[in-house]
């Protein structure tokens, strides 16, 4: 019986572990049909999860995103380059995307201050390559209903990322909120670094 909650089409039918160890990478794709986009990873992604926030992209009728992140030196753009438009200047991850379908090829952060410095945000399910690490927990959940979705509707989303085994969050997840916190720390010299 399918569930009334769709969190994103990669994890609604249970989430997929297709890990490959030392995976060498694959090709993401926009959805155009002609002069599509290409950009090419050059490794294994890490972090991948689900992200409820208004600025990452998601499938038609999503309520999440995926996201993992990669090196930046391992992300490069193989195809049809000059179709590419970052979404939001002024946000931290420049999402740059395809000017005709939507899709985002990668999210890059320019500010060398900042804690995931030297990572590109990425969407694997954007490739036919099969191996990525699955997503392992939820981020932003609350901010899905930035979005549009029902607040009534929370306890349904949550008990179901639950049921699929990503751990809900209303910010990132602990690791990766400690990395900001070292970063800032380290930063204010609270912190040797
Ligand atoms: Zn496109
Ligand atoms: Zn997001």
């Amino acid at each position: 019986m399918e569930n009334a909650v769709h969190i994103h089409p990669a994890v609604d039918n249970g989430v997929q572990h297709n890990e490959v160890a030392d995976f060498a990478g694959g090709t993401l794709a926009c959805a155009c049909t002609t002069n599509t986009v290409t950009v090419a990873l050059g490794g294994q992604t890490a972090h991948n999860h689900v992200c409820g926030c208004t600025q990452c992209w998601k499938p038609d009728g999503a309520l999440f995103s995926q996201v993992a992140v990669i090196s930046r030196d391992h992300v490069k753009v193989t195809a049809n380059e000059d179709k590419l438009k970052v979404v939001n200047p002024s946000a931290t991850i420049l999402r740059h995307a395809c000017k005709e379908c939507g899709v985002h090829m990668y999210g890059r952060i320019e500010k060398t201050e900042h804690a995931f410095y030297g990572l590109d945000f990425v969407h694997t399910e954007r490739s036919h390559e099969t191996g990525w690490v699955a997503p392992t927990f939820a981020a932003f959940v609350s901010s899905i209903i930035e979005s549009g979705a029902a607040p009534d509707n929370m306890g349904a989303v949550r008990a179901r990322l639950t049921e699929l085994g990503l751990a809900p969050y209303d910010c990132l997840s602990p690791p990766l909120m400690d990395a900001l916190a070292t970063n800032a720390a380290k930063r204010a010299g609270v912190l040797a670094s």
